[in-house]
């Protein structure tokens, strides 16, 4: 079938890339690509986040587990393990540990306490894909490319525009708000920081408040916050140096590290994760903090939705 993808974000890049290998003629339509888009601004670390009210999420996050965990024998991939520390910390009074129930089979076990560092109540550890967005959006594109895949900068007002091809699939993250008319779909600001790359650090994440800590090749991402309907993509000083505090005080060392930079992100936070075929159209979108977690267990069912 010719298939015509809206978005060049995570979730319609790897859509593209199982409908290809899925033997289908596929077309990327997107108003920006990497690194102009929402899945540059992610972490971006394999973890469900704030998705566990969507039982589908479980069978999607651990295919995308599997997906990257083969990408990444390849370092040209951008995509490598990395040692995850989760903790709780002492002033929480509602843990959620449904998380678990996402997790590959024995991919966690518990931290023993005296291994905790002070102020935390309990932890695991684990590990997880580390998806360097920007190594791995590039290196996405050029296999795609390369596969026959087609890339066109266009802002797409109307499905009927698309109207040539045998079906759409709709990747469109919080474009939706307005392709769909969806206000389901609101935006979840994330700010980080960024410093000097350093070795040998894990992935470090405190769920509840939300504080985390990814060493990336380019630079260490401290974040983040996670702001409910706010649509201004900036960050603000003040909140900046609150994270790079907090981070200071897990990680005494990082103190040392050059300041490199700030940016923002919006999540596209839905409910439920849209995803089902409405006619000739597959949308595929919503997947808020998780889009990396999700996409290639999202992209497997886009390929079944098209073949029903
Ligand atoms: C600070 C931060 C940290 C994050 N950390 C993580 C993490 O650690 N792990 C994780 O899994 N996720 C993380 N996320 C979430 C993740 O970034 C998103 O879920 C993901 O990027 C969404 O991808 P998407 O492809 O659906 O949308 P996008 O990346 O926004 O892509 C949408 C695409 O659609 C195009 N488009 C939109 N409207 C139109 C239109 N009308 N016509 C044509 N094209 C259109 C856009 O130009 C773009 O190409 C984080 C997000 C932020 C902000």
């Amino acid at each position: 079938m010719n298939i015509a993808v809206i978005g060049a974000g995570i979730s319609g890049m790897s859509a593209a890339y199982e409908l290809n290998r899925a033997g289908h003629r596929v077309f990327v339509f997107a108003r920006a690509f990497s690194p102009n888009i929402t899945s540059n601004r992610a972490a971006a670390f394999w973890l469900p986040y704030h998705i566990r009210n969507d039982n589908r999420g479980i069978d999607w996050c651990r295919k995308s587990y599997e997906v990257y965990l083969e990408l990444s024998k390849d370092p040209s991939t951008g995509i490598s393990m990395k040692q995850l520390i989760k903790v709780v910390a002492n002033d929480v009074t509602e843990v959620d540990q449904t998380w678990k129930d996402f997790m590959p089979p024995g991919s966690y076990r518990p931290i023993p306490l005296t291994q905790l560092l002070p102020g935390y109540l309990e932890g695991d550890e684990a590990e997880v894909p580390l998806i360097e967005t920007q190594i791995f959006l590039p290196w996405l594109q050029q296999q795609l490319v390369m596969a026959g895949v087609s890339f066109h900068q266009q802002e797409i007002i109307a499905f009927d525009q698309l109207d040539d091809h045998d079906l759409i699939v709709n990747c469109t993250g919080l474009g939706a708000r307005e392709l769909c008319k969806d206000e389901q779909l609101i935006p979840y600001r994330g700010q980080v920081a960024l410093l000097a790359p350093k070795e040998n650090l894990p992935i470090f994440l405190d769920n509840e408040k939300p504080q985390y800590i990814v060493p990336r090749k380019d630079a260490i991402i401290i974040g983040g916050t996670y702001e409910e309907n706010v649509f201004e993509e900036v960050t603000e000083p003040k909140t900046i140096e609150f994270l790079l505090q907090k981070a200071f005080m897990i990680y005494p060392e990082l103190a040392m590290q050059e300041y490199l930079g700030s940016w923002a992100g919006l999540r596209p936070h839905r409910n439920e994760v849209r995803l089902e075929r409405e006619n000739n159209i597959i949308h595929n979108y919503g997947h808020g903090g998780s889009g990396f977690t999700l996409a290639f267990g999202c992209a497997a069912d886009v390929v079944k939705l098209v073949s029903e």
